[in-house]
């Protein structure tokens, strides 16, 4: 992982550069930040960077044998305490070497990654995640271990609030004796849930949300290319790079949605029973939870249509875009058809969740709106 997958966050950055430079660097360091900020992204650039063969002055080289198992979060020197939980098929006692490869999965797929995300992976999402008493033992059993091949052994500790009593206690022990040559990077969401004395071990680094300055960086992390759009998302994530991927994603969602509301409508006005074919392989390769939300999109358009039709003010919640388009159809969406477009579109919705065949169920869907079309 490399700094620069961090989207901002500049001073920081500097500052861990200038720390890693030194001949001492401090044994115990806490990233913390709000849900979605990158502190678990930015503890790992730093231990990376510590490693690294061939450092590069503002990030790690990327190539050098040490960077290469960063690459994958398979340095045998570098370690992973996080929360788990129990599952039913799992150890009873599980401890975060049980999951250690889901959980680099994980990081890898996301490293904005939230104890949440973590704990679904699992496949534990109803359950709180931990960090037990057992853990402890394994902390302790790592750092016996002697460096295999880097500068620095590095043990992260993600949601280090989670630690249970007892496996605070044995940090707080390792860290009024420091191993050398052993790094603890830390990152916690909540920093009052940790022992003061750890943290009066530790040096503390704050990891700030989001800036408006980063419009055109996010832009182009993120491929928006309207600056406005970019703008707006910006706001709206209020600081969280893992709430702005999701606005982006929602964002595309309506998009997508809305033109396929356009063709699916063109297609059952005309009506154009091949295109109808074609349009529902589409849309059923895309699974069920996309045409689930693309069902509710169109309920939300046919009512939209519907206001606009009997000009009942501003209640349509359609975007401009929409709006344009629906000046020309929403005469197609009246009291006589109002009732009976609803009530399709939501049995489709439910035919789908009940695990109807998707293609099936549009295709039926998209006969009955030809006619009500028609109405
Ligand atoms: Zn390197």
């Amino acid at each position: 992982m490399f700094f620069k997958d961090v989207t901002g966050c500049r001073e920081l950055k500097e500052n861990l550069l200038q720390i890693a430079g030194r001949e001492r660097v401090p044994h115990s360091i806490l990233f913390t930040g709000r849900q979605g900020t990158g502190a678990l992204a930015l503890a790992i650039a730093f231990a990376q960077y510590l490693n690294c063969g061939n450092r590069q002055p503002e990030d790690a080289c990327g190539e050098c044998s040490q960077c290469r198992k960063y690459a994958r979060l398979e340095h045998p020197d570098l370690h992973f305490v996080f929360p788990v939980a129990r599952k039913k098929e799992g150890p009873r006692e599980p401890v975060s070497d049980d999951y250690i490869t889901m959980w680099r999965q994980a990081v890898l797929e996301n490293h904005y990654l939230s104890l949440y995300m973590w704990l679904e992976a699992m496949g534990v999402e109803n359950k709180q995640g931990f960090i037990s008493r057992n853990e402890s033992v394994q902390i302790l059993k790592k750092l016996a271990l002697k460096s295999f091949e880097a500068r620095y052994k590095v043990m992260v500790i993600w949601m280090a609030e989670k630690m249970n009593p007892h496996a605070a206690g044995t940090l707080l022990k390792i860290l009024e004796e420091p191993p050398p040559g052993t790094v603890f990077l830390l990152i916690a969401e909540d920093t009052d849930q940790i022992l003061p004395t750890i943290l009066s071990r530790t040096q503390i680094f704050r990891v700030p949300g989001l800036d408006r300055d980063l419009t055109e960086s996010i832009m182009t992390d993120m491929g928006v290319d309207d600056p406005a759009r970019a703008e707006r998302l910006l706001r709206l994530s209020e600081g969280s790079h893992l709430k702005l991927q999701e606005l982006v994603n929602e964002d595309d969602q309506a998009t997508y949605n809305f033109s396929m509301f356009v063709q699916f409508m063109r297609l059952c006005y005309v009506p154009d029973f091949v295109g109808v074919t074609k349009w529902t392989e589409e849309m059923a390769a895309r699974g069920r939870e996309r045409q689930k939300h693309f069902l509710n999109d169109a309920l939300r358009l046919i009512r939209g249509n519907f206001i606009l039709n009997i000009e009942a003010g501003d209640m349509d919640l359609l975007t401009e875009e929409e709006k344009e388009w629906s000046a020309k159809f929403s005469q197609f969406i009246h009291q006589g058809n109002i009732f009976s477009l609803c009530d399709e579109f939501s049995r489709a919705s439910v035919h789908i969740e009940h695990n109807g065949y998707g293609r099936l169920v549009l295709f039926d869907l998209a006969i009955k709106t030809a006619r009500l079309l028609k109405t």
